[in-house]
């Protein structure tokens, strides 16, 4: 069996995509595909300031490689320290190196500097006031709430995150469980429902890619990456529907691309419906839905 495009030996079989391809290939299709989700979303403007989430994992490794090749943005990294033992340590110690060596400026920022403890401190403080938050779900609310803090206050045009199709797929599925569109209203490639001078625009340039395609990518390109799973990850509904869909793709080619564009199909119809609440200022200048961000609300709890 050669490429489907050459007479290589194939790396990878894609979604229509008879033979597979070879690594030349793939890391051509890959790269052309990640330029052409930037391209056909409009996710940067000329010299735009954009800040890349990256946790020194394969998803936003990859991506912030892609980006800092990409001409007329100005492109710098932040990465939270949830300090998670060893499983951060070693993360944060790849990326530093990477970003050391690729001239790239990152923004290292520690939960304990912001918030005064680390994130299983965090759990701790709330559980022994009756509250079991996941892991998780603390972790989402800090990550987003310093990110988007600190892309306003060093004024960067745009956020860009790693999250690729499986990613989304699973969300927009968990969210279909849940019965919980106002939420898929604001995922997407571009994300959020309007524009809010407060938050600063998200965007996904890995929208279309699988994540075995970043697992492949990083691997073939040699980045140095921890492969292992976060020992504090405490998704247990997302892990179920990732292998529901996983086995639904083995025995129906294409069924997350079906997913996703089947969400996509309905996306500007869900935001319309959902634009209409009120956009909120929390007292520490997060916009929040409520009159008070998620965030301020756990810190509330915790003291
Ligand atoms: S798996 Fe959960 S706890 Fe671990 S880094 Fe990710 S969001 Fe944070
Ligand atoms: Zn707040």
């Amino acid at each position: 069996m050669v490429c489907n495009l050459c007479e290589e030996k194939p790396v990878i079989k894609l979604v229509n995509n008879k033979r597979g391809l070879c690594k030349t290939c793939f890391i051509k299709y890959f790269d052309k595909k990640v330029l052409k989700t930037i391209k056909n979303y409009k996710m940067f403007d000329k010299k735009d300031k954009v800040l890349v989430c990256v946790s020194g994992g394969k998803d936003s490794t990859v991506l912030l490689d892609i980006l800092r090749k990409i001409r007329n943005i100005e492109v710098e990294a932040i990465v939270i320290d949830a300090l998670i033992g060893d499983y951060t340590k070693k993360n944060i110690e790849n990326i530093v190196d990477y970003c050391k060596e690729k001239k790239i400026k990152l923004h290292n920022i520690s939960l304990r500097d912001e918030f005064g403890y680390s994130l299983c401190y965090i759990k701790s403080l709330l559980k022994k006031k009756g509250l079991n938050y996941k892991s998780c779900t603390i972790c989402g609310i800090l990550r987003r709430y310093l990110i988007n803090k600190y892309a306003r206050e060093l004024k960067f045009d745009k956020v860009a995150t790693g999250h690729n199709l499986d990613d989304e797929a699973q969300s927009f599925f968990m969210n279909v469980v849940k019965n919980n569109m106002a939420v898929s209203a604001r995922m997407g490639p571009v994300a959020g429902v309007k524009r809010i001078k407060s938050f600063i625009p998200r965007v996904k340039p890995l929208y279309f890619l699988m994540e075995k395609e970043t697992k492949l990518y990083s691997k073939l390109k040699k980045f140095k990456v921890y492969y292992e799973r976060c020992p504090c990850s405490s998704v247990s509904f997302r892990k179920d529907v990732g292998e529901y869909l996983d086995k639904f793709e083995d025995e129906y080619n294409g069924s997350k691309y079906g997913v996703v564009n089947s969400f996509l199909g309905i996306l500007d119809v869900m935001k319309e419906k959902y634009s209409k609440g009120e956009v909120k200022l929390c007292k520490c200048g997060e916009p929040c839905s409520l009159e008070v961000c998620k965030t301020c609300e756990i810190l509330g709890k915790m003291n």
